[in-house]
């Protein structure tokens, strides 16, 4: 991609009705613009990321056998009163269709994938099987200040598990968190991410939340310094003073965000929604469920949070939008030349590129390439050149550490 036709404008400030640093930096970067509070457009730099982590997660849902389908955001009032939690979701929204018929805007999906599942579910030879989606969410969060961390419309994975019993559903939950930590460890999250104990369990003593550590996350959790691999959720602490892994009884306390969420709902759906399957002495039983959930826009806020510097944005290349910023410096016919050949060859031979091709002073697109944050940034100039060379470095890098490598070995190079 050119950055001379790129639909973006960089900012040298903060914008003024931002306070959190992932709105702020992805903003300032052009990944994201603001419409209202909570409700964001995702500029093309911004998709491609938000669409990387959905393809991550994509695989590694379909690696855990999940089929993917696609559910209604527009949701007839009956389903949800059937739960009761037309009255009781406080974050629904609702409005009006025609004859004053009431719909809800989806915040999840509960209601509409339990009656989905009836039609398809018999007897026992029709569990288990799981299924999910990548799908806008709605809700009316009543503080919606942190950018992409609570969104008013945003985004989630939503799977569904379908269970004869309980054994069955207790190993795909064992299934489902190791798939989490893969998505977590591919985001460059994994370090930062605490399997947390959390309350809410309606068929467990708990539920789990994956919490990643960082200042802005509005949980508290206490990460248990003997194993370090469990936390627990503050809002449950008085009742359990031990590490529910390892029975330790120090804890570290931390800010988290909260991106991910996994229950085991057991019949709480079922049971409303009559979805109930016929066992093998021909016995009516209601189907046990588990659902799990994770944020991809939330998950691209989080690692805003965790991963930047004073410059800017710093993408683990997992997720960056293009892996690769290439810079042409001053306007020398000759360097141009140079650095639009560098540019075909990098698209020819499948690596993705950010091409800045602009009339700009050097300087600017130094500090633009380090606000947009791509992981390896690639220049080209008169000086460079000079020696058949260009030069290249990490984003993390100083400048002192760039390195000179010879134009036509690029290519090998950076394969
Ligand atoms: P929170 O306690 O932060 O409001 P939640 O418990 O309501 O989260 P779930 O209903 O379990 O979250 O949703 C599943 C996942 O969707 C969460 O773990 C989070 O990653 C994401 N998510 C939930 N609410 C939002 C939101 N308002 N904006 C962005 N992502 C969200
Ligand atoms: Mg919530």
């Amino acid at each position: 991609m050119k950055q001379s036709i790129l639909a973006i404008k960089t900012l040298k400030e903060a914008p003024k009705d931002e306070e959190s640093v992932n709105a702020i930096l992805l903003t300032r970067a052009g990944f994201i613009d603001k419409l209202a509070a909570g409700i964001y457009s995702f500029l093309p730099l911004g998709l491609r990321t938000l669409r990387k982590i959905e393809n991550i997660i994509r695989e590694e849902m379909e690696a855990l056998g999940a089929q993917e389908i696609l559910m209604p955001a527009l949701q007839p009032k009956e389903n949800w009163a059937k739960t009761g939690r037309w009255d009781s979701l406080d974050v629904l929204f609702k409005l009006k269709g025609v004859g004053d018929k009431d719909f809800a805007l989806g915040s999840t999906h509960e209601e509409i994938v339990s009656p989905l599942a009836k039609k398809i579910v018999l007897s026992y030879k029709d569990l288990p099987f799981a299924l999910f989606q990548i799908q806008t969410k709605f809700r009316n969060e009543p503080r919606a200040k942190s950018g992409l961390l609570r969104g008013r419309e945003f985004s989630m994975k939503d799977l569904y598990s379908f269970h004869a019993n309980q054994v069955d559903l207790d190993k795909y939950y064992q299934q489902a968190t190791q798939a989490y930590f893969k998505i977590f460890d591919r985001c460059g999250l994994g370090e930062a991410t605490y399997l947390t104990a959390a309350s809410g369990g309606s068929f467990s003593k708990y539920s789990h939340e994956f919490q990643t550590v960082s200042p802005a996350g509005e949980d508290t959790i206490f990460i248990c310094n003997n194993c370090k691999k469990l936390a627990i959720n503050k809002e449950i602490m008085n009742e359990t003073p031990a590490c529910p892994t390892c029975n330790g009884m120090g804890f570290d306390e931390a800010k988290a965000i909260e991106v991910g969420n996994i229950f085991k709902l057991g019949t709480k759906y079922s049971v409303p929604f009559e979805l109930t399957f016929k066992d093998e002495k021909g016995q009516e039983q209601p189907v046990i469920m588990g659902c799990y959930g994770i944020g991809p826009s939330r998950l691209m806020g989080t690692i805003a949070e965790i991963s930047h510097d004073e410059k800017g944005l710093i993408w683990p290349e997992s997720v960056a939008p293009y892996k690769y910023h290439l810079l042409v410096l001053g306007d020398d016919e000759e360097v141009k030349a140079a650095a639009d050949t560098l540019y075909e060859e990098l698209i020819d031979n499948k690596l993705e590129v950010l091409y800045d091709d602009r009339s700009l002073p050097a300087g600017q697109k130094f500090a633009e390439a380090d606000l947009i944050g791509l992981p390896w940034r690639l220049v080209i100039s008169a000086k460079t050149l000079k020696e058949k060379s260009l030069e290249f470095k990490k984003r993390t890098d100083d400048n002192q550490n760039a390195k000179l490598i010879k134009i036509t070995e690029a290519i090998k190079k950076l394969k």
